[in-house]
């Protein structure tokens, strides 16, 4: 029995991993939930699975849940998260925080050893890929990726692992605005934004996706995850999200791995690699499918990525990693402006351009190191869209 701990459970990963847990009751069961305000939500969720343990946002939820669940450990904030991560039983941890508040219990993780990380997180390898895994590494904790492009080049990794590549390829769907040009980009709104062709997932990913910015940072996570040189990272636009990434290795070999777009899957794998569990999900349908289209990125898009393989560069060639710290943080800050339509779309990646261009790279010291320069970037985002 694998006890899970699911830091997030009340978003869009967390719920669908909590229906992968209900498929399995004889191989998962939930031991931790977490959530920062839908609380009413987490009470359905203990009543279901019966957690040991939960962590929510404010001390006021946690004396009310302490009263109406006598039994449960309750925590609070993000202390409590971190001692939570720290002292309760559970063997698998999936992190599907938002946001770079889900970089420090990853590293609480780490720390405390023992248990397999089931990472959904994307700002903790792109602002501490190096901190994470080096420290990942000594620890023994194996970070098994959530997020469906680097569960793909997993997946076709499986069994091949010592075998040299000559290229990954990430496939991206191109979002909602893909061939639009900047004139026309220059209109859309958040609501256009969110209606993502494919895939139905959180606000703040689905903007990301919408602006490419998703894209760069699965480049700079697939270079921590795989420890691949920029020069060999390739990204095809590919609007039907059937076939998640590929990796071609020396010998020419190009290996794929194809679903319908269903997170359950990269989720399940996540929890049961290297074995593979019987579930509810849909087939594909290859004759209904009749072809697969891919075409090159470009226009707005391409400049999110363009953003990122700088900044590989600098951390390739000088070690110097602060630049993506500056990326994730003032992207946060952006698209936190955007979905409350106090900015246009174009702003974001025009200003994180600007930023980037500006910054001074180093090599980053610390987790507070990491910390102080992300409300830097943040500041500087305030500074030029006042509230
Ligand atoms: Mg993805």
């Amino acid at each position: 029995m694998n006890r899970v701990a699911v830091l997030g459970s009340t978003g869009s990963i967390g719920t669908q991993a909590l229906s992968v847990i209900a498929a399995n009751p004889r191989r998962l069961k939930a031991a931790l939930l977490t959530c920062r305000n839908r609380v009413d939500m987490l009470r359905g969720q203990i009543d279901r699975y019966r957690p040991q343990g939960v962590v929510v946002e404010r001390r006021e939820d946690a004396a009310e849940l302490r009263r109406e669940y006598p039994g449960l450990h309750v925590f609070f904030g993000s202390e409590g998260m971190l001692e939570a991560i720290g002292t309760m039983e559970f063997d698998v941890m999936l992190n599907a925080l938002v946001g770079i508040s889900g970089l420090a219990p990853t590293l609480a993780g780490i720390r405390r050893g023992g248990i397999r990380i089931a990472l959904a997180n994307k700002e903790t390898l792109v602002t501490a890929g190096r901190l994470v895994t080096q420290g990942a590494a000594a620890a023994g904790v194996p970070v098994i990726p959530v997020d469906s492009e680097h569960s793909a080049i997993f997946q076709c990794l499986s069994g091949n692992r010592d075998n040299p590549i000559r290229r990954i390829i990430l496939t991206a769907s191109g979002g909602p605005f893909r061939g639009f040009s900047r004139a026309r980009l220059a209109g859309v709104t958040a609501s256009d934004a969110l209606l993502h062709p494919q895939w139905r997932m959180g606000r703040k990913i689905t903007i990301d996706s919408a602006t490419m910015v998703n894209k760069g940072f699965e480049i700079i996570e697939a270079k921590w995850l795989y420890d691949l040189a920029p020069g060999r990272i390739d990204v095809a636009v590919h609007p039907q999200s059937i076939i998640h990434s590929l990796v071609e290795f020396e010998d020419g070999a190009l290996l794929a791995q194809l679903s319908a777009p269903d997170m359950r899957i990269p989720i399940s794998y996540a929890f049961s690699y290297p074995e593979r569990w019987a579930a509810d999900t849909r087939g594909l349908d290859l004759v209904g499918l009749q072809s697969l289209h891919f075409e090159a990125p470009s226009g707005e898009g391409k400049r999110s990525l363009d953003l990122a393989y700088r900044l590989l560069r600098e951390s390739e060639e000088k070690g110097k990693d602060s630049g993506a710290v500056v990326f994730n943080g003032a992207n946060e800050a952006l698209v936190e402006r955007f979905l409350g339509g106090r900015i246009p779309f174009l702003a974001i990646v025009d200003t994180l351009d600007e930023l980037l261009a500006r910054h001074e790279s180093r090599a980053l010291e610390s987790a507070e190191d990491i910390a102080a320069l992300d409300l830097e970037a943040r500041a500087a985002v305030a500074q030029r869209f006042p509230e």
